[in-house]
């Protein structure tokens, strides 16, 4: 997985390796174009901050599944209001959770096999820019430091990303506008190998909640994330930490990690000029949830596919276009999600619960395939007078 740049330069250069970049490097590559991916860790997927939980629905629009990088496979999810009430979901084949560590390496192993160069150990540190257009990206690895001639850049860099700032982007992110998560992998933590669980409260997690995704062999990531404003207070480790030892006493710590998601839902800069975010670069994430890994591939697959348009045609209508066909694509909805965590940030740990009891009645004896979360909400929204008067406007 390491290269040499070309000293004439590449059509497309992608800066990162994780979900995002190595999908935008495919679609490149896959069109024929010369394409290097600069990942500045030694190895995609390494290191490694995340749940690692996707729904088959959205992997599937890329992949099939592969044993070799899943470790669990998910046929359910249960949900824990503050006061015990328990949602439980019963949803044969809803999604995995990743070994992400692999499933990032086989994506730029992907990438790789359909023609795009990658080099690792290389940090992009600047783009040369003229006009609004960069005809280059500088690299330093190994101490030295070298310009790279491209037509095209892709920042798939992650939450701190600094492409869109080369570029003349304000993708600052203000306290409000992230999750901030900690998260360990525990063995010998109990309870059910296909479930993911989901636990919400003030106190427990303000602004956000607490996960336990399973692994397999008794392991499982056990995580949270806060608003990122009320980190500033206190940590999400030391959360963590509580929760960890009130909900799986007996299990072990075997790896600890820290992180953030981005929770823009709108009007963050994608492109400026042959500059294209994608991924968390583009603060493109499900900000009620977190989920970023699918949305991600999605963005960075379609960042690739009008990059190679416009290199094609050197008509710039394809990649000015990039956020209008994201907005109007089947992703469209994170938009309300966001709306939708504007709201959650606003409940009582009483609204929560009422909301729990609401959403088990709803959901007993429906397949949840079947409904459109959107049309929960709405539900949910109606059938609570309290509920109503803070989101009237989601209806
Ligand atoms: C605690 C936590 C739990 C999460 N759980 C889930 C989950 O269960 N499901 C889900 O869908 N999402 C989850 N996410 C979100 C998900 O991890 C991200 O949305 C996803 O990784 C975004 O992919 P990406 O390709 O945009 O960025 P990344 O995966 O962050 O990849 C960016 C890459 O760019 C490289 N890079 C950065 N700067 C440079 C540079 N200057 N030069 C070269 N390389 C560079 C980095 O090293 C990295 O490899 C979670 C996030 C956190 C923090």
């Amino acid at each position: 997985m390491d290269a040499m740049p070309k000293d004439a330069g590449y059509d497309a250069v992608v800066v990162g390796a994780g979900p995002a970049g190595s999908m935008a490097a495919s679609a490149l590559a896959a069109e024929g174009f010369s394409v290097l991916m600069l990942e500045k860790h030694r190895e995609a997927g390494v290191p490694l901050c995340c749940a690692e939980a996707v729904s088959l629905r959205s992997l599937r629009l890329f992949l099939e599944p592969d044993p070799s990088w899943v470790a669990a496979r998910i046929n359910g999810a249960s949900l824990a209001s503050p006061d015990g009430t328990v949602v439980e979901v019963a949803w044969p084949g809803v999604g995995v959770v990743l070994e992400r560590k692999l499933f990032d390496r086989f994506l730029a192993q992907r990438a790789a096999q359909a023609g795009a160069e990658v080099l690792v150990n290389a940090e992009a540190v600047g783009l040369v820019i003229e006009g609004d257009m960069a005809s280059g990206v500088s690299v330093e690895k190994a101490g030295l430091r070298e310009t790279i001639a491209c037509r095209l850049v892709i920042g798939a860099d992650g939450i701190e990303s600094l492409v869109g700032a080369w570029a003349g982007l304000d993708t600052r992110l203000g306290p409000r506008q992230l999750h901030s998560c900690a998260q360990y992998l525990m063995a010998g933590v109990e309870g059910p190998a296909d479930r993911v669980r989901f636990w919400v409260g003030g106190e427990l997690a303000p602004g956000g909640y607490a996960w336990a995704f399973p692994k397999g062999q008794g392991r499982a990531n056990v995580g949270l994330g806060i608003e990122g404003g009320r980190a500033e207070k206190v940590k999400p480790a030391v959360y963590l930490e509580r929760f960890a030892e009130k909900h799986f006493p007996k299990a072990r710590v075997i790896e600890t990690m820290a992180g953030g998601t981005p929770a823009m839902g709108r009007d963050h800069p994608m492109v400026r000029g042959n500059v294209l975010l994608a991924g968390d670069a583009a603060r493109l994430t499900d900000s009620l949830s977190g989920a970023g890994i699918a949305v991600a591939m999605a963005s960075g697959d379609l960042a690739g596919r009008l990059g190679a348009e416009y290199l094609r045609s050197g008509d710039r209508g394809p990649i000015d276009d990039y956020p209008g066909r994201w907005w109007s694509g089947p992703w469209k909805d994170l938009k309300y999600h966001h709306r939708v965590r504007d709201v959650f940030l606003k409940l009582s740990d009483g609204e929560m619960d009422r909301i729990a009891r609401l959403l088990a009645r709803i959901l007993e004896g429906r397949d949840p395939s079947r409904l459109n979360p959107i049309d929960v909400a709405k539900t949910v929204i109606t059938s609570d007078p309290g509920i109503l008067a803070l989101a009237r406007h989601l209806l």
